[in-house]
């Protein structure tokens, strides 16, 4: 049997070690945080998941939470000079997405890992730590996410246009928001010059909920979490970004409170892409998965996504491999396996956190009249690869927009 050992309990780490479990191999999990550190811990992400990384964890049987509401669709809406609404219209997803809070799912994925025969060790894996297990594993994987480690693993200039943060980032869990009239949707609301703002239903440790991001440009005003100690000071801030910029927001606002006391979160990282391999001090290769290596902004929701993506298509490279080494050459190839997909959403999203060209306002005013082009767009949150057909370019965007009226 061969021995695989993943550093790093999180979509990725766990979606993997799952699927290399019911294959027969050999897993050993390192997680910083116990399933009671997680669950009881502060919220990490809105992880919204469309239907090609929600199909990738049904094939493993990882769908575990039929109570987790459908997000059926998304909404694009962008205030005006007079406070009305310049762009305002919605389209249905192909396949509803889900957002089951990473509190809930990582502890229950755990819990799984054990039950399939895995080893689950709790400790802080340090770059020692690595060479040993490099040393007595077949295989040794970073799935750290944002985690210290992932720094082993040198930056890719060429693929990282930004080496700042491009957003200040907060989420807001909330109960008693009231539901959108018509099908559920994510709400995205883009206000130039001052950010993004996007809503949703999800499933968390309380029951349904719904998740408020806030993605402010930094420096600007929506960049206000500073002076935030309290999660009543979060929730009161979330309320008046909404009645400044967005009051269609706010009105659906009146009777929210949060979930629990940890369903806050402020701060900010640069998107980045690395080198998929480390070689460490004795010349011992180790492969990035995920966050470690392609860490987009969440703008677009796709770095859960991309995870389960990763997940799936590093699990599949490891069975094919069988009993040949997995040498450095295997490991660089299985990421640019992964990467051919990934570069899409990561090219898409480091457009959007640009202010928007020309041919991308022309885009989004079109939708709200051409049902179709709608329709392009918000399913392309579940395979951005089709921007790179026409959104990506002001001439193939022209061409279809024209062919589409
Ligand atoms: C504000 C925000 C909103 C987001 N919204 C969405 C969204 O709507 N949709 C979407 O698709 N994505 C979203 N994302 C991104 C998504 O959450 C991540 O991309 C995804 O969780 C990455 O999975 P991962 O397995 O690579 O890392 P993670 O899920 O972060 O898991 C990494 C794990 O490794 C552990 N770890 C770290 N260092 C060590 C160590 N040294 N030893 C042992 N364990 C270690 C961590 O504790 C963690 O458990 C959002 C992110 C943020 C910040």
């Amino acid at each position: 049997m061969r021995e695989i050992l993943i550093v790093g309990a999180g979509q990725a780490g766990l979606h993997l070690a799952l699927g290399l479990l019911r294959n027969g191999y050999g897993v050993t999990v390192v997680s910083n945080r116990t399933p009671d550190d997680i669950r009881d811990g502060r919220v990490t992400s809105s992880q919204a998941m469309f239907g090609t990384a929600l199909g990738h964890e049904r094939a493993l049987g990882l769908d575990q939470w039929p109570d987790c509401p459908p997000i059926d669709g998304i909404q694009l809406a962008v205030p005006g000079p007079d406070g009305g609404k310049a762009i305002g219209w919605a389209a249905r997803l192909d396949e509803p997405a889900r957002s089951v809070d990473q509190r809930l799912k990582m502890p229950a994925w755990l819990a799984e890992v054990e039950r399939l025969g895995g080893k689950v060790v709790i400790h802080d894996a340090t770059p020692g730590d690595l060479e040993e297990y490099a040393a007595r594993y077949d295989l040794v994987l970073v799935a750290a996410g944002k985690g210290k480690i992932a720094s082993l693993f040198e930056r890719d200039a060429a693929r990282s246009p930004y080496d700042v943060p491009q957003r200040a980032l907060a989420l807001t869990y909330v109960n008693g928001l009231t539901p959108r009239p018509g099908h559920s949707a994510v709400c995205f609301n883009l206000i130039p010059g001052v950010g993004e703002y996007f809503v949703f239903p999800a499933l968390t440790v309380t029951g349904p909920c719904e998740i408020m991001v806030f993605e402010g440009i930094p420096g600007g005003p929506m960049d206000c979490w500073g002076d935030v100690f309290t999660p009543a000071e979060h929730l009161a801030r979330s309320r008046s970004i909404l009645e400044t910029y967005l009051p269609w927001e706010a009105a659906r606002c009146a009777g929210v409170e949060l979930t629990d006391e940890r369903g806050t979160l402020a701060g900010r990282f640069a998107p980045t892409v690395r080198r998929p391999v480390a070689v460490l001090p004795t010349g011992a290769p180790v492969l990035g998965v995920a966050d470690v290596v392609v860490l987009n902004d969440p703008i677009t929701g796709q770095g859960a996504n991309n995870a389960a993506k990763c997940a799936s298509t590093y699990l599949a490279a490891i069975l094919e491999r069988g009993d040949q080494p997995f040498d450095q050459a295997w490991m660089e190839d299985t990421f640019e396996r992964y990467w051919a997909g990934a570069r899409h959403a990561t090219a898409w999203t480091n457009a959007l956190l640009a202010p928007p060209p020309p041919h991308v306002l022309e885009i989004l005013g079109a939708a709200g009249s051409l049902p179709a082009v709608a329709s392009r767009f918000v399913n392309g949150f579940d395979d951005p690869a089709d921007f790179a057909e026409w959104f990506m370019d002001p001439a193939a965007a022209r061409d279809y927009l024209a062919s589409a009226s």
